[in-house]
């Protein structure tokens, strides 16, 4: 299998037995892990309108599509880290998930955050997510960029 066969979301499975299926719409994303993994991958591969669907009601805004529009034009997400999940699996209602997406445009950084879902008559939403400070690592270690460099080689 070529890589490029793999889902986007990290998860090292063929894209087609990953997240496609949420993305069309074969499947509905049974964790809150699955749902966030798969609206990473909307926006990966700028899927609007299930990144549309998939916000809680009651948090959806007027302006959330050509907002959407704007941030898919501007951003390249390069990889996607799920550090930690609380809760959010098949027989909850509600769900947290802390991950850390990468993006290489409009410059290199990472979007570390703690993201809140609900599930409401058998579907998980995107609620809201809490912003948390960038994961570092020590000078010797590799990059959280995915560069290879070391830390303290890479962005001067
Ligand atoms: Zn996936
Ligand atoms: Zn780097």
């Amino acid at each position: 299998m070529s890589s490029s066969n793999l889902c986007p979301c990290g998860s090292k499975r063929p894209y087609a037995n990953c997240c496609e299926p949420y993305l069309v719409q074969a499947a509905i994303a049974p964790t809150a892990e699955a749902l966030m993994r798969s609206r990473y991958v909307a926006y990966y591969k700028g899927n609007i309108e299930y990144l549309i669907n998939t916000r809680y009601p009651s948090k959806r805004k007027f302006d959330d599509r050509i907002n959407l529009i704007k941030s898919l034009k501007t951003t390249v997400w390069e990889s996607l880290t799920v550090v930690s999940t609380r809760q959010g699996k098949k027989t909850d209602t509600a769900g947290y998930v802390e991950f850390v997406a990468v993006h290489s445009q409009p410059e290199w950084g990472q979007l570390h955050e703690r993201s809140k879902f609900i599930k409401e008559k058998g579907r998980w939403f995107y609620v809201d997510g809490e912003l948390l400070p960038p994961i570092l690592p020590k000078r010797n270690q590799a990059c959280w960029c995915g560069s290879g460099k070391k830390f303290k080689h890479c962005h001067g």
